[in-house]
């Protein structure tokens, strides 16, 4: 049946030889996974062959009905996977099974550790789908043909999975992928029909895809007369094989949906919740949403997939469908599946149509609100969602106008509460500890998060005793642009315009400061003068109880933070003017206030700038002459 041409030997990409490698030891414990992985490939095919036959029924080749077949021979010691789903081209089958296309294989395989315990987690996070076959074979042979392509043009693919693999071309009359494993000595105890279907259904029961067996042979009285040639190559489905997210939740283990979630993932690690729902009326859909436990590597980089799988009326239409979540949503995993759209739809369809605009925002509320439940009913799972997706979520006030409330309540910063890195309080805990009087958040955002903690403009809420938010990821300070208020108390940067209090500010403090300042007014005049390229204003402040001086942005200004972070990000902005504000009560001011000698006043002045823009965490024109003038005033003063 197949006739072989000329074969060649080619070697696997470096990284998925150490992968290859490193699974065959760590997922050892778990080795019937691969099962799972080889049936989760073969229904991935089917889908796919169902989608393209849409609009071209003839690759079906007269097969309607997709199956994987699960046979075994206990006299070769052999288990074969078929399927009658896409199949592959040679140029297919090099690069799908060859290497790991994947972005940032590299990037994963430098976290490995070492440690087995350890590195079974993280393969199990990367997915390492095909390969898994190595764990129990150490011979695998692929047999496959494109549907569509002459059956001349099959492939057959044989590797020991160690290094290299042969491919030659066949002859194959059968489109689809068979997989036949040629397994270990020691794992031939799994070619037991019990067995193998325990496996099936406690893996593979929520695949549509039918996985067919041979009956067993019973050795019933009654059937004696009966040929046994035909009961040998009965079949029968021994998957339950229906879309889990069409029957009832009762009927829904959580070991079902938890499989589920792991072949639409392709993670290996169970999720941290899921909310199925089945919507009936003007919009007629069930949506599965699941929240993975663990960000994948590539979750930063922009070619990553991202989105549901979309399932019209039970057939797959595609993968990654990104319509139907936002950007700051897009951990989110799961299915939808629509009675409304047509089956021929198109991603371009799909962005411009009405149906997708309500599926999608109710998929958004039904994400928010389930990460609301997890926050609310199980707070230790909801830390860890929050250290994988904390960051992505902070994108939402900005991309999600609508459900900015409902975002903000989600979020979880550091603040001056715990004065701790750990991202733990939200903005209700934050109001809830409100003194009586204090009508604004405050907080600080800052390059580190020890800048953030140190930073002198929180000198006086510590002395007051008023909690500041501790700002110091990347994204917060887009965040807090896009926040204005939460809960009616409008959000207030300590690092912006005037010092306000409101009612919590001291009367008697206030009015000490405008006296000082008339009496200052001098001082001031001469500072301006020095730093009048610098500066766009110089004023005496209550806000710094041990540092002499602070920049502060001007109200409606970016702040510096925001402006390195914009310049980072590769825009222009113009460079706005800090204002520099004094303590009066620091030593240096005083002794400043009465320098006469000008080139000595400028040269302290200019420290005291210069200074201030470091603490804030801001980067000096020209440090060298910082240095040189610090140097000149340490040595005349230890004259
Ligand atoms: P994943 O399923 O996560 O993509 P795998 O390692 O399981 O990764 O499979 C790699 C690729 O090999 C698949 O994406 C698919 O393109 C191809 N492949 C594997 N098995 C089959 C199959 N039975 N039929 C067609 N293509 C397959
Ligand atoms: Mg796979």
């Amino acid at each position: 049946m197949t006739a072989t041409t000329a074969k060649e030997t080619l070697g696997f990409q470096a990284e998925t030889k150490q992968l290859l490698h490193l699974m065959v030891h760590s997922l050892y414990s778990n080795k019937e996974i691969f099962l799972r992985e080889l049936i989760s490939n073969a229904s991935d095919a089917a889908d796919k062959l169902r989608f393209v036959a849409l609009a071209n029924p003839e690759l079906y080749e007269g097969e309607t009905e997709l199956k994987v077949w699960v046979n075994f021979d206990q006299a070769a010691g052999t288990l074969t996977i078929r399927d009658n789903g896409i199949g592959m081209t040679r140029d297919e089958a090099i690069k799908n099974l060859g290497t790991i296309a994947r972005s940032g294989t590299a990037e994963f395989i430098k976290t490995l550790t070492g440690d087995k315990a350890k590195d079974s987690k993280l393969i199990g996070q990367f997915g390492v789908g095909f390969y898994s076959a190595f764990i129990v074979a150490d011979r695998v042979v692929v047999r496959t043909r494109k549907a569509g392509v002459p059956a001349d043009q099959g492939v057959r693919w044989t590797s020991n999975g160690e290094g290299s693999y042969d491919i030659e071309v066949i002859t194959k009359t059968q489109h689809g992928t068979e997989v036949e494993l040629h397994l270990k000595e020691e794992e031939k105890d799994i070619l037991n029909d019990w067995h193998l279907r325990h496996i099936i259904s406690k893996y593979s029961d929520h695949i549509t895809l039918p996985v067919v067996m041979h009956k067993i042979k019973t050795i019933d009285k009654d059937e004696e007369n009966s040929s046994a040639d035909a009961q040998a190559t009965e079949e029968e489905t021994v998957n339950r094989a229906t879309a889990l997210w069409t029957l009832p939740k009762q009927e829904i283990s959580d070991e079902q949906y938890q499989e589920l979630y792991k072949h639409i993932s392709h993670d290996f690690e169970n999720p941290l919740t899921w909310s199925h729902n089945k919507v009936e009326g003007k919009l007629e859909y069930a949506s599965l949403l699941y929240i993975p436990a663990r960000a994948p590597f590539d979750m930063w980089s922009s070619g990553k997939p991202k989105g549901l799988k979309l399932y019209v009326q039970r057939v797959f239409i595609m993968d990654d469908s990104d319509q139907f979540l936002p950007n700051y949503l897009r951990f989110v995993r799961g299915i939808i599946d629509s009675n409304d759209l047509p089956l021929n739809i198109s991603r371009e369809i799909l962005q411009s149509n009405k149906v997708v605009d309500s599926m999608r925002n109710a998929v958004v509320k039904r994400v928010l609100t389930m990460l609301e439940d997890l926050a609310k009913d199980q707070p230790e799972k909801y830390k860890t969602f929050w250290q994988q997706f904390g960051q992505v979520l902070k994108e939402g006030p900005a991309e999600d106008f609508a459900n900015r409330e409902q975002i903000a309540k989600l979020l979880c910063f550091a603040s001056t509460h715990l004065d701790t890195a750990s991202q733990e309080v939200t903005l209700e805990n934050y109001i809830s500890r409100m003194p009586e009087g204090q009508d604004k958040i405050y907080y600080v955002a800052a390059e580190t998060f020890n800048a953030a903690k140190n930073s002198p403009h929180l000198e006086i809420f510590r002395k007051k005793g008023i909690e500041v938010l501790l700002l110091s990821d990347r994204v917060d300070e887009w965040l807090m642009s896009h926040m204005t208020e939460f809960a009616g108390k409008k959000f207030q940067s300590v690092a912006k315009g005037g010092l306000e209090l409101g009612a919590l500010d001291d009367k008697a403090e206030v009015a000490e400061q405008e006296q000082l300042t008339s009496e200052l007014q001098p001082l001031l005049d001469r500072i301006k003068q020095i730093l009048a390229e610098q500066i766009k204003e110089v004023r005496i402040t209550r806000r710094l109880t041990n540092s002499p001086a602070c920049i502060v942005a001007g109200e409606h200004d970016m702040t510096p933070q925001m402006e390195r972070l914009m310049r980072a990000a590769g825009q222009t902005v113009p460079h706005n003017k800090p204002i520099l504000e004094l303590n009066p009560e620091h030593m240096m001011v005083q002794k400043l206030s009465t320098e006469i000698d000008e080139t000595r006043f400028a040269d302290w002045v200019k420290i005291l700038f210069d200074q201030a823009v470091l603490a804030e965490g801001g980067q000096l024109e020209d440090p060298a002459v910082f240095v040189q003038r610090l140097n000149k005033l340490l040595l005349e003063l230890s004259n």
